[in-house]
C-alpha cells in the first residue's frame, strides 16, 4: 500500500502538468522526503523549452527539479542519521559509489550517475520523493527552506571556482550573471579574487552581480566587454574567465577576454552539439581550457558558508510560485527572461525566510 505524491510532470516541450503518482515506501537505506521549496533551474527551462538539455533527451514524462529543501517524511531500514521531520536538502546526483571516479572522489564524473530531474531520472518537484539517505544533508536551523534550495546552485559555483583555480588578487571574468554566474561570482569573491567582472545581456542580473560583489559589470549591448577588461587589466586580459552561459558567442568571447597563459573554465552546457574553436590560439596563447561539471563534496561547504552568512542566497530569488501554480510559473519564467533571475516553487508549509 503506497501513498501518492503530487508531482510536476513534463510531458513534452512546454507541456507541463501536475499529476498524482504513487510513492512507494522507503527501502533499506532510503528515505521519503517532502520537498518544501524547489528552485527552477536553467536546465529545467532547457528541458521545458526544448525537451532536452545537452545530450539528455526527454523520452518519457519526467518529474523536473534538482534543487530542493525538504522534510524527512519517512525513513527506511538501516537509516540512522535521519529521522522523520528533519529539515534537509537533497544532493541530486545519485552516483554509483563503486566506479573508479566515485572511488577517487570525483563522483561528479560517475558514468552511472542518476541525476534527479534530468532524463531518465525523476526529480524533486513533487510532494513526496524517495531518495537514498546517502545523498541527503541536514539543513541547519539558521537557513530557510528557500536558502536550502539554493545550496545546489551554490555548490555548482563553488566547484567552478575550484576547477578554475581562483586565487586571491586574480582578475576573474564571469560570463553570464544568471543564478549560476551569481554563485560563481560569490565563490570567487570568497576566494579573495578581484577585480571581479560580470557580463550579461540583461541589466537586472548585472545589478544583482554588483550587489553580490562584482567590481565591474558590462552589458555587451551597450559597451565592449573586451575593451573594459583590457582597460581594467592594463591591456593584458583577465587571469581567469568562467563561462556560465553555454552559448557559442560567449564561449568564443572567453578567448578574447583571457590573458596569454590564462585559464578559461567552461561551465555552461551548450545547445549546439559542436562549437568551432582555434586550437592554435589555445596552444600559442598558452591557454588552459578547463571545465567544471556539477560538483563533488561541495554541499557541506556550501551549507557552512551559507550558515555563516558568507554568501547571499536569497537576493537572486526574484519570483516565488506556489506548487499548485507551477505550470503557470514555468510559463512566466520562460517568457520573462530579462526580469526573472531565479524562480522557486513553494510546496505545502515551506519556511521561506528572507
Ligand atoms: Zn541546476
Ligand atoms: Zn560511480
Amino acid at each position: 500500500m503506497s501513498i501518492t505524491s503530487t508531482a510536476l510532470v513534463l510531458r513534452g516541450p512546454r507541456e507541463i502538468v501536475l499529476e498524482e503518482r504513487p510513492c512507494d515506501d522507503p527501502g533499506p537505506g532510503e528515505v521519503i522526503v517532502a520537498p518544501q521549496v524547489v528552485g527552477i533551474c536553467g536546465s529545467d527551462l532547457h528541458l521545458y523549452r526544448e525537451g532536452r538539455i545537452g545530450d539528455s533527451i526527454l523520452e518519457r514524462p519526467l518529474v523536473l527539479g534538482h534543487e530542493a529543501a525538504a522534510r524527512v517524511a519517512a525513513v527506511g531500514a538501516g537509516v540512522t542519521e535521519l529521522k522523520e521531520g528533519d529539515r534537509v536538502i537533497v544532493e541530486p546526483g545519485l552516483a554509483c559509489d563503486r566506479c573508479a571516479w566515485c572511488r577517487s572522489g570525483r563522483y561528479n564524473l560517475c558514468p552511472h550517475v542518476r541525476f534527479m530531474g534530468v532524463p531518465p531520472t525523476d526529480g524533486l518537484m513533487a510532494s513526496r520523493v524517495r531518495v537514498p539517505a546517502r545523498w541527503v544533508h541536514h539543513l541547519p536551523d539558521e537557513l530557510s527552506d528557500a536558502e536550502g534550495a539554493m545550496i545546489e546552485p551554490l555548490a555548482v559555483g563553488l566547484q567552478a571556482a575550484h576547477e578554475a583555480g581562483v586565487a586571491p588578487g586574480q582578475t576573474v571574468v564571469v560570463l553570464g550573471a544568471g543564478p549560476i554566474g551569481l554563485m560563481i561570482l560569490q565563490a570567487a569573491r570568497i576566494r579573495g579574487a578581484g577585480p571581479l567582472i560580470a557580463i550579461d545581456l540583461a541589466d537586472r542580473p548585472l545589478e544583482m552581480a554588483r550587489r553580490l560583489g562584482a567590481d565591474f559589470t558590462v552589458n555587451p549591448r551597450e559597451a565592449s566587454p573586451v575593451d573594459l577588461v583590457q582597460e581594467i587589466t592594463g591591456g593584458t586580459g583577465a587571469d581567469i574567465v568562467i563561462e556560465a552561459v553555454g552559448a557559442a558567442a560567449t564561449i568564443r568571447q572567453a578567448f578574447d577576454l583571457v590573458r596569454r597563459g590564462g585559464v578559461i573554465t567552461l561551465v555552461g552546457i551548450a545547445s549546439e552539439p559542436t562549437i568551432p574553436l582555434s586550437t592554435n590560439r589555445i596552444v600559442r596563447g598558452g591557454l588552459q581550457v578547463r571545465s567544471s561539471f556539477r560538483y563533488a563534496h561541495q554541499h557541506p561547504i556550501a551549507l557552512r558558508l551559507a550558515a555563516a552568512r558568507r554568501v547571499d542566497l536569497l537576493a537572486p530569488i526574484t519570483h516565488r510560485f506556489a506548487a499548485a501554480q507551477a505550470p503557470e510559473g514555468f510559463q512566466f519564467v520562460d517568457q520573462h527572461k530579462d526580469t526573472v533571475i531565479k524562480g522557486i516553487l513553494t510546496f505545502a508549509d515551506g519556511r521561506e525566510g528572507g
